[in-house]
């Protein structure tokens, strides 16, 4: 691959993604799991649910004596034990008894239905509800009504999540359920996060003439933060070669799966990232056709893939979306790297310059379908526009101008009316 040739946002991301393999899994507690991929597949080693219960409050019956049962001609049994959740029921139910159930409760042995209380003539007693000697049912069940089976939801030996699945709040039920405490899950990414540039400073320092506050260290790292990865901060370096190096050195010392940086990239008297690369040896491309985000670096330092994102800030958290997010998803486990993307009716005119475009915007839901307006001033140094955003509409390669009421392709970067 040339270094030096301009490349599409497909091709790049292409090589980009090539470039990265999901990380080894590790055993992690439960909760730790959540949002995350699961790397080997779960099977279970019980029924779910483990016996046969009651899923009413009720009475166990054996269905074959109130077959007849209606509320003009009600039959009568006698109640012969009490069943909470959680008991162990030693009592056998034999024809012409019952025994009151509560939902969850063991089924006892003879019983095959539960009448819900409803159909009977159980009666609080002030705030009491005392086990009555004899009930009257007043409804007919067949066997299996109001009865939860063992392994009716899952099988003992049944795989019931397979590798590769993100553990959601609901993976995380079922695996308790199954008495699963850790889980094999892939590895969360460590990135490394480097600001260049002799402009800049602290977030905590006061403002002097010339310096400007180190913001894509931060927001870089939230992106990271954000996808379940592990920014590991290296703070500024200046612009020179030998800074650059030296934060990188540091970085490969504490071990990160992949670097970014901002700044430095572009064809300044001082862009000094490109040159540490290609001294590295590991430049694949450095120009991508895309808007903002021109100027970028891919490739390695030493042995570790890199991405050398622009300097202005909108630039380098759009490359980050682009590319970084991308890798660091594909590192994480994930099959679907991309964002949700929805076709958006434009509301207004668009220029573009033929290079593929992504243009802040917020999108919202109308009766005809998702509408776009573009969030004002799109200058790649304008950070308000990303906050007011929610999408980044596409401008397609090639396409110089775009009329009101053209569909696009609109990235969600959060979800109308809320956040992912
Ligand atoms: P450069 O790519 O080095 O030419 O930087 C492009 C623009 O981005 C310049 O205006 C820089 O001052 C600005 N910039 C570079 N790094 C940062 C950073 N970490 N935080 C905020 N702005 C930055
Ligand atoms: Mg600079």
């Amino acid at each position: 691959m040339n270094s030096q040739e301009d490349l599409s946002v497909r091709e790049a991301l292409h090589l980009v993604l090539a470039r990265v393999d999901i990380l080894p899994s590790e055993s992690v507690p439960l909760l730790d799991a959540l949002g995350r991929i699961l790397a080997a597949p779960v099977s279970a080693a019980d029924d779910l649910p483990p016996f046969a219960n009651s899923a009413m409050d009720g009475y166990a019956v054996r269905a074959s004596n109130v077959s007849g049962a209606s509320r003009e001609s009600p039959v009568t049994l006698r109640v012969v034990g009490d069943i909470a959740a959680g008991a162990d029921p030693a009592l056998e139910l034999t024809s012409g008894t019952a025994a009151r159930i509560m939902t969850g409760a063991p089924l006892p042995a003879g019983a095959d239905a539960v009448v819900p209380v409803e159909d009977t003539d159980e009666q609080w007693r002030g705030k009491e509800r005392p086990l009555p000697a004899v009930l009257n049912v007043f409804r007919a069940v067949v066997a299996g009504d109001y009865v939860r089976y063992p392994g009716e939801d899952v099988r003992a030996g049944e795989e019931v999540l397979s590798a590769g699945k993100q553990i959601r709040p609901q993976e995380i039920g079922v695996l308790a359920s199954l008495g699963i405490s850790h889980v094999s899950i892939v590895r969360r990414p460590r990135v490394g996060i480097l600001a260049t540039g002799d402009e800049l400073i602290d977030v905590s320092m006061p403002l002097t003439k010339g310096k400007i506050r180190n913001s894509n260290g931060y927001a870089q790292a939230a992106q990271v933060l954000a996808l379940g990865g592990v920014p590991v901060q290296l703070g500024v370096a200046g612009d020179t070669e030998a800074a650059v190096r030296e934060k990188l050195d540091e970085a490969v010392g504490v071990g990160v799966d992949l670097l970014v940086s901002s700044a430095g990239v572009s064809v300044g008297a001082y862009d000094v990232v490109k040159s540490v690369l290609d001294e590295a040896g590991g430049v694949s491309f450095w120009r991508v056709r895309m808007r903002p985000g021109k100027p970028l670096a891919f490739g390695a330092y030493r042995g570790i893939p890199y991405l050398g994102l622009p300097g202005n800030p909108v630039s380098a958290m759009v490359s980050f979306e682009t590319f970084a997010r991308p890798a660091i998803r594909k590192m994480a486990g994930h099959s679907n790297v991309e964002r949700p993307s929805v076709p958006v009716i434009v509301l207004e005119d668009i220029r573009s310059d033929g290079r593929e475009s992504y243009l802040r915007a917020v999108v919202t839901r109308e009766e005809r379908g998702y509408v776009a307006h573009t969030t004002g001033g799109q200058g790649s140094h304008m950070m308000t526009s990303l906050v007011k955003a929610n999408a980044l509409v596409v401008v397609p390669e090639g396409v110089t101008a775009v009329a009101a009421g053209t569909t696009l392709a609109a990235l969600m970067i959060d979800w109308p009316g809320g956040v992912f």
